[in-house]
């Protein structure tokens, strides 16, 4: 048996790339929603409802495919969904 490294990382290591957990997120406005069920259509591993709850969550993922986020966003008739928006930056948050 070869051992290829004892300490520091190996080459394949260095080009492995872990996607950061994204800085911003999918909100929605639940006094808005009225669970028409279309976000779920356009984005079911990222919103759900909660059954039990009896409301739509946002799935708690690292990362959220922005194009079907917006996608779900831009299809939403109560104009209920949006980008968290950090206010000292004014960036998506
Ligand atoms: S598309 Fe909008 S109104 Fe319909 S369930 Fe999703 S958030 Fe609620």
């Amino acid at each position: 048996m070869r051992i290829h490294m004892l300490y520091g990382k190996s080459e394949s290591q260095e080009n492995l790339k872990i996607p950061k957990k994204q800085a911003h997120r999918p909100a929605v406005d639940l006094t808005r929603c009225t669970r028409c069920g279309g976000c779920l259509e356009v984005a079911p591993d990222i919103f759900q409802f909660n059954e039990a709850a009896g409301y739509l969550e946002i799935c708690e993922l690292d990362y959220y495919d922005e194009s079907l986020v917006d996608e779900a966003i831009k299809n939403c008739p109560e104009d209920c969904l949006y980008w968290e928006i950090d206010e000292g930056t004014n960036q998506k948050i």
